[in-house]
């Protein structure tokens, strides 16, 4: 058992600790960021796995990633894709929606792509999400390349 992030050996409580709080295997060190970043920004867990996830995938994700505007869940900089998770997604208001719309806007006008997950699709498909967001950010190269 070794932390996902800096490959420090873990002991078995400190392996327990990290699953029971994110179901990842993360050292105190780690865990305690994560932990900080839940409480002051709301990162929702399931952001903080799909970050992960997208490491493991050879990705060079941001978490929490500030444009000037708002916090993104995480950002793909290379490729200037945001990526929000939605922990609410049955319960969105038009409120919400609209905002969601506006700040998708202001986000093209600067040259980036928003795409929206839906928190169940990271715990029940980790894995395909992960692909899809490969996909997309090869996509997203083939366009920049075409400019
Ligand atoms: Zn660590």
């Amino acid at each position: 058992m070794t932390c996902l992030d800096c490959k420090k050996e873990l002991s078995y409580l400190d392996h327990k600790s990290a699953m029971d709080l994110l179901g990842l295997e993360l050292c105190p060190q780690h865990r305690n960021r994560m932990e900080k970043l839940i409480r002051l920004k709301k990162t929702p867990k399931e952001a903080i796995q799909l970050y992960y996830g997208l490491k493991d995938a050879g990705v060079n994700p941001m978490l929490e990633w500030w444009d000037g505007k708002k916090s993104v869940d995480i950002a793909i900089s290379r490729v200037k894709l945001n990526i929000e998770v939605d922990t609410e997604y049955n319960a969105i208001t038009h409120k919400q929606a609209i905002n969601d719309l506006e700040e998708a806007m202001h986000s093209f006008k600067n040259g980036f792509t928003t795409i929206r997950i839906p928190h169940v699709l990271i715990k029940y498909y980790l894995k395909e999400t992960v692909n899809n967001i490969l996909g997309i950010m090869e996509g997203l190269r083939a366009n920049i390349k075409v400019l």
